[in-house]
C-alpha cells in the first residue's frame, strides 16, 4: 500500500529565501503554461501538448525576462508542468464523468495558502548522514523525523502552509506482509454511528467526544478569530492577527488529525470488522448542521478507517444512508417510524427495551453490515467515556500517526 509520510522542516534564513524563489519559479512556469493553453483555446487552436510546453520552458530560460528560472532546479519546473497536466486531466475526466467534477485549472498566486514544489529522483535530492534533507539549489534542511520511513522514497514534496510552516512529504510503499503481522486477528466487530451530540457512538455503548487537546486548540482559534475581527483593516496589527489565526487553524487541523489517527487505529486494532454509516456529508451540509458536520471532519476519519482496515486486513463496511438506523429497534427489529431529533431515548413498543437513540443506531449499523453483535447491551444507558482515556491505550507505533501538512491519504 502507498502511504504519504509528512515531516516538519526547519529551513534557515537563506534556505527560506531559496525556497521562496523555488515556489515563485514553479508558480510562474505553471501560470505561463496555463496561459499558453488558454490563449490557444481562445484562438480556437488545438490543445497545446506537454512536449511543446516543455520546449517553451527551455527557450524561456534563455530570455532576459525569464533567465532567473535557471536559479532553481530544472526538475522542480518540469514537475510544475506535470502538475498542470494533472489539473487538466482531472478537469477533463470530470467533464467525461470519470471522476467528480472539478473546475478548470486556475492561475496560482503568491497569496495562495499552500505553496508546494516537488523533487523527483532526477533532481538528486537526498537524506544526508546527519539526517538533513539535501535539496538541490536550496541546501541541507533540518528535518524533524517523527517516525521512521518504511522504505526509501524516490520523490519529495516540499510544502509551505498558510501558517508559514514547512513540511516535506514522501509517498512510500509499505510491505503488506509486515502490516498484517502487526495487528493480530480478533473476534470483535464494531458499528460506528457518527453523531451530532458526540463525535462517535460505538455499538458497544461507548460515546466518544473529541479530546481535550482538540477542544483547547479550537478555543484558541476562536479567540484568535475574535481578536482579528477587532483589528482595523489594513493595519499592521491586523496582519499579525491574521498570521495568528492561520497558525491556530493549523494547530486545530493537526490536533483533529491526531485524534482521528488515534481513534481509527484503536478501532482497527481492536476489531476484525468495522461498520460505519455512509456519510452523505454533502446532503447533510446543506442543512443547518453544516458547521458541525465540517468541524467534525468525519470524512477524514472514515477515510483513515478504510485505509487502515485495508492495510491491516480488517473488514470495512459502509452502510447506505437508506437504512433507517434510528427507526428500527436494535433488539427485536420492529420498525416504529421516525423520531424527532430531540428524542434521545424511547421505549420500544414491541419488546419494551429502553433504547438510546445513538447507540441503537450504532448497533443497527453493525447489524446492517451483516455482522453479529455478541450482546446488545447497548440499550442499557451507558456511562460516558471520554475519548482521552482510551487514547492513552493506543500504541503510537501501531499505525501512522503523524503531523502532516496534507494528512495521510491512500493514493
Ligand atoms: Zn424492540
Amino acid at each position: 500500500m502507498q502511504l504519504r509520510y509528512s515531516f516538519r522542516l526547519y529551513p534557515n534564513g537563506p534556505q527560506r529565501s531559496a525556497l521562496a524563489r523555488a515556489f515563485g519559479c514553479a508558480r510562474v512556469v505553471y501560470n505561463d503554461a496555463l496561459r499558453t493553453r488558454e490563449d490557444a483555446r481562445a484562438a480556437g487552436l488545438p490543445f497545446v501538448s506537454s512536449g511543446v510546453l516543455s520546449k517553451a520552458l527551455t527557450e524561456a530560460k534563455k530570455t532576459e525576462a525569464r533567465s532567473w528560472l535557471g536559479e532553481v532546479s530544472a526538475v522542480v519546473l518540469q514537475q510544475s508542468l506535470r502538475d498542470l497536466d494533472t489539473a487538466y486531466r482531472n478537469f477533463f475526466d470530470g467533464l467525461k464523468g470519470k471522476r467528480p467534477r472539478t473546475g478548470p485549472p486556475r492561475f496560482k498566486s503568491r497569496k495562495d495558502n499552500r505553496q508546494a514544489i516537488r523533487f523527483t529522483a532526477n533532481a538528486r535530492w537526498s537524506i544526508t548522514t546527519g539526517g538533513d534533507l539535501s535539496l538541490p539549489k536550496i541546501g541541507d534542511v533540518r528535518v524533524k523525523w517523527s517516525r521512521a520511513l518504511p522504505s526509501v522514497p524516490s520523490t519529495v514534496t516540499v510544502v509551505k502552509d498558510a501558517a508559514g510552516r514547512y513540511f516535506c512529504s514522501f509517498v512510500v510503499e509499505t510491505d503488506p506482509a509486515t502490516d498484517l503481522t502487526r495487528m493480530p486477528q480478533t473476534q470483535a466487530v464494531v458499528g460506528i454511528d457518527l453523531g451530532l451530540t458526540h463525535f462517535a457512538i460505538l455499538s458497544d455503548g461507548r460515546k466518544i467526544d473529541s479530546p481535550k487537546f482538540l477542544r483547547r486548540a479550537e478555543k484558541k482559534l476562536k479567540r484568535a478569530q475574535q481578536s482579528l475581527s477587532r483589528k482595523a483593516k489594513g493595519s499592521k496589527n491586523r496582519d499579525k492577527a491574521r498570521i495568528k489565526v492561520a497558525r491556530a487553524h493549523g494547530r486545530v487541523a493537526d490536533a483533529r488529525r491526531e485524534f482521528h489517527h488515534q481513534l481509527s487505529t484503536e478501532l482497527i486494532r481492536d476489531n476484525q470488522a468495522v461498520a460505519v454509516e455512509n456519510l452523505a456529508v454533502k446532503a447533510l451540509a446543506r442543512t443547518r448542521m453544516a458547521k458541525s458536520v465540517h468541524d467534525a471532519g468525519w470524512s477524514q476519519f472514515v477515510t483513515m478507517l478504510e485505509y487502515k482496515a485495508a492495510r491491516y486486513g480488517r473488514a470495512f463496511h459502509r452502510i447506505g444512508r437508506f437504512e433507517p438506523t434510528s427507526q428500527v429497534c436494535c433488539v427485536c427489529g420492529v420498525k416504529d417510524g421516525p423520531k424527532a431529533l430531540n428524542v434521545r431515548e424511547w421505549t420500544c413498543g414491541a419488546c419494551g427495551t429502553v433504547l438510546d437513540r445513538d447507540i441503537n443506531a450504532a448497533v443497527n449499523v453493525v447489524k446492517a453490515a451483516g455482522l453479529a453483535v455478541s450482546a446488545c447491551r447497548a440499550q442499557v444507558r451507558p456511562v460516558l467515556v471520554p475519548a482521552q482515556r482510551d487514547e492513552a491505550g493506543t500504541r503510537p507505533n501501531a499505525a501512522p500517526s503523524v503531523r502532516s501538512a496534507e494528512g495521510i491519504a491512500v493514493l
